[in-house]
């Protein structure tokens, strides 16, 4: 077990580099701008993963302002596909298309601006996805999860992210901050089914990340 796991997770997030001046600008003013945007040793991981199983067709769900959309869209090219990503506030969307203009990426990808759970079903079903990525609102997990197993492809991994919701998922969550608790024993309820019925990893590092492989 690692003693001081705040130090580690500093260090394994300056071994990511990212050697793009625009990329950098993104991620610096979603920081400044308190957007939720994925860490980098998550990221690293993720883009690893992704990577690893050739993922041609990629679906996020929470676009924010495109920043972990740009790593995902980049895989998806390498291996002639493209990135799907939805996100449901107009001025992030509109922040998210702008930088995907300025990495001049924006016509080779597809944003959509709405509530996943209402954009999902409207997507073709005869285009499925190698990866998705959940990492939109954390209470309505199980529902983005139940919508896009059917768009997965035989082999294709869905990454979860935050699905620990601040080390605070735990089976006694009565002793959880009462605003979490709803949140929290959803996020209980979606680990255990995934242990229990799907091939499923649950990696406490980061926020904790999910992987289902189907
Ligand atoms: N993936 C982004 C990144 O790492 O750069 C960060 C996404 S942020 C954690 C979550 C985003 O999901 C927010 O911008 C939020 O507006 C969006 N969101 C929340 N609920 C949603 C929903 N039902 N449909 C689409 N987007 C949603």
């Amino acid at each position: 077990m690692i003693e001081n796991f705040i130090a580690s997770t500093k260090y394994t997030q300056n071994l990511f580099k990212i050697n793009n001046k625009i990329l950098e600008e993104i991620e610096v003013t979603a920081l400044d701008e308190k957007v939720p945007i994925i860490t980098r040793e998550v990221l690293n991981f993720m883009v690893f993963t992704a990577r690893g199983i050739k993922a041609r067709n990629i679906l996020e769900i929470g676009t924010a302002v495109g920043y972990s959309g740009i790593f995902l869209a980049e895989v998806a090219k390498e291996n002639g596909g493209y990135l799907t990503t939805i996100e449901i506030d107009e001025g992030r969307y509109n922040q998210a298309v702008e930088n995907f203009r300025k990495m001049k990426i924006l016509n080779d990808n597809r944003l959509i601006l709405g509530d996943a759970l209402e954009e999902i079903p409207k997507l073709d079903k005869s285009r499925k996805f190698d990866f998705i990525f959940i990492d939109a609102s954390k209470g309505q997990y199980m529902k983005f999860f139940n919508e896009t197993w059917n768009l997965l492809n035989e082999g294709g991994l869905i990454f979860i992210d935050n699905i620990m919701f601040k080390g605070f998922i735990t089976e006694n969550y009565e002793n959880t901050p009462k605003k979490y608790r709803t949140i929290i024993r959803r996020l209980d309820e979606f680990v255990k089914k995934l242990n229990l019925e799907y091939d499923f990893v649950l990696l406490p590092f980061g926020d904790g990340v999910g992987l289902v492989r189907k």
